[in-house]
């Protein structure tokens, strides 16, 4: 895939934007000079340096879902991971996908994949060929201490859904069933997240501890506060509440849903402003597959700085404090892997420049377009 080579990277590097002079030896970054290494990107040049980033993250995104919100053959999901890594994601957190796409883990020049296992859900309130659908609550601590030990360290539940008996969105869970799964995924070493549209799964899912929220239309500034002071994050998932509109035209017998889905939609700008103003942790995370496309990342992370967090913050919300939130890991360090895009000028200036990445390194390969 690619050449793999001794490379020399000098440019600037984001976070900070200074001189960066970089080698990579055998697919990691070390400062020390290697012989015979080979400019990877262009130096003296009259536009001036490149622009460095240890690559964009999707946050929310299922690579393994396709069209109709069905699991993919592994050739389709495989497809999926390439347009995100030809729109410069090189490290993404699978929010719930229903097939095993550890093969991809083996595929040289794909995006870093971290998975939050199946979606946790109940009979008749979930996509249905999505997740497991659990008989009743009860059995909600024991599959999330499944789930924490087949995925990366994350758990997705389903905290709202229609219920088609209310006619409404309504929470899946109980306070007291949330407190204990969270619980066991946290001695299982796992955070947990959840699917949310609404208000009223939330009280129950924050005070039950949980560590970020997907989605969060229904936020308010009381519980965007107790986010903030527990250290909750939220990935907002902007690209996707744009769907709400179109979800409550197809409602059907649903009215009182489709009024919520029109209200949701239309007071999300007013909550992202909250969440801003609160200094809450945001993430960029496109919500692919399904009725998404892959590939994204830099709509949502346009979004995210015309709903006030401001270039510098969007982009970080969508590479290195991403990065920092999901591995705990900084990119662009001695002994890392030679992962990052190159782009021509400075991405904060104008963040379209995200959309034409000049250079593409994964573990020290050339890799995309
Ligand atoms: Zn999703």
């Amino acid at each position: 895939m690619g050449d793999t080579g001794a490379w020399r990277i000098r440019g600037r590097a984001l976070p900070g934007g200074e001189p960066c002079d970089w080698f990579v030896r055998d697919g990691l970054l070390t400062a020390e000079p290697v012989a015979g290494a080979v400019d990877l990107l262009p130096v003296d040049s009259p536009a001036g340096d490149s622009w460095i980033l240890p690559g964009l993250v999707d946050a929310h995104c299922h690579v393994g879902v396709g069209r109709g919100s069905v699991g993919t053959d592994i050739n389709t999901a495989t497809a999926q991971a390439v347009a995100e890594r030809d729109a410069g994601v090189l490290l993404l957190r699978d929010a719930g996908v229903p097939v095993d796409t550890r093969a991809l883990d083996q595929v040289p020049g794909l995006p870093r994949i971290i998975r939050a296992g199946q979606h946790l859900a109940l009979p008749k309130r979930y996509m249905p060929a999505l997740g497991l659908h659990l008989n009743d609550e009860s059995e909600l601590p024991d599959a999330v201490a499944a789930q924490a030990r087949a995925g990366d360290g994350w758990v997705k539940l389903v905290g709202d859904w229609i219920d088609r008996g209310v006619g409404d969105l309504a929470p899946l869970w109980s306070p007291k069933v949330l407190k204990e799964a969270i619980g066991r995924a946290h001695d299982e070493g796992a955070r947990v997240t959840a699917h949310v549209f609404g208000f009223d799964a939330l009280p129950g899912l924050l005070d039950a501890g949980i560590d970020c929220i997907e989605h969060g239309a229904g936020l308010d500034a009381e519980l965007i506060a107790q986010m903030r002071s527990q250290g909750t994050a939220l990935v907002p998932t902007i690209i996707n509440i744009a769907s709400f509109p179109g979800i409550a035209d197809g409602a059907g017998r649903y009215p009182v849903y489709a009024a919520h889905m029109r209200a949701l939609h239309a007071r999300n700008p007013e909550m992202l402003a909250m969440a801003i103003d609160a200094g809450l942790d945001l993430y960029a995370g496109t919500d692919a597959g399904g009725f998404i496309d892959h590939g994204r990342v830099v709509d949502e992370i346009e979004a995210l700085s015309a709903a006030g967090l401001g270039n510098e913050r969007a982009l970080a919300a969508g590479s290195w404090a991403a990065r920092r939130w999901l591995t705990g890991q900084d990119g662009l360090v001695e002994g890392a892997r030679a992962d990052l895009v190159a782009y021509a000028s400075d991405p904060r200036v104008d963040l379209n420049v995200l959309r034409s990445p000049s250079h593409i390194l994964l573990g020290g390969s050339l890799v995309g377009r």
